[in-house]
């Protein structure tokens, strides 16, 4: 399996994932020219994608998806109430559910196969994702409050595992955000902090990802290099597992452009 973090942050996230000849977006929050160019950049034709799964109606995560549901003629893969949701605000430019899914039930697509589960946000019900392909595990969770112990389960026995690192708690307490805003993002239903990304990898993590990926870092309330130093000390100490090459296994994804392929 290939993964590829196209852009994360809180103005877009889009993620590819291929195995074989199967080709998924998780999210599409660019425009669909947008994608269709940081696709390019990566030497992926974006009409050779076979369908896009969607974790939740925010439009960091969904922007794109109508138009490229619609040029492209893909399945879009969404939970009912994603889709109601979603479809409540809009007069025009509703999608139509071309297949529904739920938390702890399986779909296929292609050669991915997907687990869906929940993950605690202020969305209808925003879902996070395992994905199997030819025995390799990935791991998938961003725009989560925090981390059940139900949720770690899923974070654990992959080959790779991409999780929200959003913010820096001091960093969005004194930043420039409204009040209202600061304790949205800090709440158990708003967004992972580096702090609970700390204590997932000291407490919860077996240290088995190949690739570790922090994504939907916020622009304002983060420094890449804080979370990457966050992460690194919560691992240093729990032995040679979660250590191995962990400066090379360690990535950040980026606003701005796609991130390295992660092959496995
Ligand atoms: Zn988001
Ligand atoms: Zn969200």
């Amino acid at each position: 399996m290939r993964i590829n973090v196209l852009g994360s942050s809180s103005s877009g996230n889009a993620t590819l994932a291929v195995s074989g000849s199967t080709r998924v977006l998780i999210d599409a929050g660019f425009s669909a020219r947008e994608i269709r160019r940081r696709l390019e950049s990566i030497g992926e034709d974006i009409s050779r994608i076979n369908a896009i799964v969607v974790t939740h109606e925010h439009s960091d995560h969904i922007r794109g998806v109508p138009v490229l549901a619609r040029s492209l003629r893909i399945p879009v893969f969404i939970s009912p109430a994603t889709l109601n949701t979603w479809n409540l605000g809009k007069t025009t430019d509703a999608l139509k559910a071309d297949q529904t899914i739920s938390a702890e039930e399986d779909f296929e697509i292609g050669e991915l196969q997907f687990r869906p589960f929940r993950v605690p946000h202020d969305a209808a019900e925003t879902l996070a994702f395992r994905i199997e392909a030819r025995g390799v595990r990935v791991a998938y969770a961003t725009d989560l409050g925090y981390i059940p112990q139900l949720v770690a389960q899923h974070l654990r026995g992959v080959d790779v595992l991409v999780l929200e690192a959003n913010h820096d708690l001091e960093m969005l307490k004194n930043g420039p955000y409204p009040w209202s805003l600061k304790q949205r993002v800090m709440s158990r239903h708003g967004h992972l902090s580096n702090d609970e990304m700390a204590r997932f990898f000291q407490e919860d993590f077996d240290g088995s990802a190949e690739h570790i990926v922090l994504m939907h870092l916020s622009r304002t309330n983060n420094h890449p290099e804080v979370a990457r130093m966050v992460a690194l000390q919560a691992m240093d100490g729990r032995g040679s597992t979660f250590t191995r090459n962990l400066e090379q296994r360690l990535k950040l994804a980026r606003h701005d452009q796609p991130s390295e392929w992660m092959d496995v």
